[in-house]
């Protein structure tokens, strides 16, 4: 068997911000015999599945099920719902909404970018990596579009590439106070399941997700969660498509079945991890990505050392960019970390490139896990000769200690 575990003992400690780590309870559903996706037990599975997704979205609405990473999901929405040559509005957050734009003009679309523009101290060639989406800059914009060039907005939920999550809700009001009829379309990818997603009440058209951040399966699964304007949209929309139309998926979908093979056992490991997400609910999921999230950045302020999200009111629960001070590459400390400690840190993206370093606190985490990867990092910070002000592991065993869990409080209600 294939063995990449360069240690000798103990678990890897995958600590990038997607994938995440898989709950064995999942990783055994998913070792089940694979069934006929015809037969009649594959649609029990179908019909759970779908309307388990429909709850973690919070829609009423169809939500498909691609055999697909996020890119894919990505095209999907976009390919639905636009023509060739059509405007689409997007918003620079970081790498993964510079992404969907070079993935929406390659599709033949047009593409404009609204981004941050303020200055920034530590990280002057990425200022607006480190502030979510500014709702009235969208509304502005929209305001000068008197054509109505404008067919969608685009903007990232949770951006991965920097741990900085955006304010949905005001950009459905932005749209709406505009009056303005774009279709709105949200990359939930790394925000679904760990942050608190609406889809139906926050009047967005496609949502877009993927298996291997907050749903805690390995990659290869890809969600579009639907609106009515989004199905109108697909009737006069021109981009071609095929595998990724909707239509036929959604019309399969009511009897638990898909026009081509769905991906069998992830769909198994999908149905157990709606399972514990639901044995949890999913408020307390979010309060417990919440704390880990302020434990985890407790270290990163007892180091002294910035955090890439400037605004504490968008901290990502999901994830911790840290920037390493000026001449400390976070490639190098990351491999560093790597070699000696058998933990992997997520790196940085784009204009980010060796300037910071992403701790993901998602998937099958606790306490104790998380405070192992601030000790590796910490660990990692001392070899690499960087400089801290305190201990960042006291500081997180702090904070959890002194910060009871979610669910310990259910229990004791
Ligand atoms: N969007 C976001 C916010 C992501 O985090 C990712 C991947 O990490 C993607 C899009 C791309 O998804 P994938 O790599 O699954 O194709």
């Amino acid at each position: 068997m294939l063995n990449l575990n360069h240690h000798a003992t103990g678990r890897h400690f995958l600590q990038i911000p997607g994938p995440s780590p898989v709950p064995d309870r999942i990783l055994r559903a998913i070792s089940l015999p694979t069934i006929d996706h015809r037969g009649p037990e594959f649609a029990v599975l179908g019909l759970k599945v779908l309307a388990g997704m429909r709850q973690v979205f919070k829609t009423r609405h169809p939500v498909a099920i691609y055999p697909a990473s996020g890119t894919g999901a990505w095209e999907a929405a976009l390919v639905n719902t636009l023509s060739p040559g059509d405007l689409v509005l997007m918003y620079e957050t970081g790498h993964f909404a510079s992404l969907w734009g070079k993935l929406a003009a390659r599709l033949g679309l047009q593409t404009e970018f609204i981004a941050w523009p303020g200055v920034d101290e530590h990280l002057p060639q990425a200022a607006g990596w480190r502030r979510g989406v500014q709702a009235e800059l969208i509304e502005a914009r929209l305001r000068k579009d008197t054509e109505r060039r404008i067919k969608a907005v685009c903007v990232v939920h949770n951006e991965t590439s920097t741990g900085v999550t955006s304010d949905i809700a005001a950009v459905r009001r932005a749209v709406d106070a505009a009056g303005h009829p774009a279709l709105l379309m949200v990359d939930t990818i790394s925000g679904l399941a760990s942050a608190d997603y609406r889809h139906d009440e926050w009047g967005v058209d496609v949502s877009i997700s993927g298996s291997q951040k907050g749903l805690m399966l390995p990659p290869g699964i890809g969600f579009n969660a639907l609106s009515p304007r989004a199905l109108d949209a697909m009737k006069t929309a021109t981009l071609p498509r095929s595998y990724w139309a909707w239509d036929e998926i959604v019309a399969m979908n009511q009897d638990g079945y898909w026009p081509s093979t769905p991906n069998t056992n992830l769909l198994y490991g999908l149905s157990e991890a709606l399972d514990m997400l639901q044995d949890e609910g999913l408020d307390l999921v979010f309060a417990r990505h919440q704390r880990w999230a302020a434990g985890v950045r407790a270290a990163v302020d007892a180091w002294g050392l910035p955090i890439q999200c400037a605004d504490p009111a968008v901290y990502s629960p999901v994830l911790t960019g840290v920037i390493t001070p000026a001449g400390v590459d976070a490639d190098a400390l990351r491999r560093l970390i790597h070699s000696r400690f058998d933990l992997s840190l997520g790196t940085g993206l784009g204009k980010l490139k060796g300037r910071m370093f992403r701790m993901g606190h998602l998937g099958d985490s606790n306490d104790l896990t998380l405070v192992a990867m601030v000790a590796g990092v910490e660990m990692g910070l001392k070899l690499a000769g960087v400089a801290i002000k305190d201990s960042g592991v006291q500081a997180t065993m702090n904070h959890f200690a002194s910060h009871a869990a979610p669910s310990a409080l259910k229990t004791a209600a």
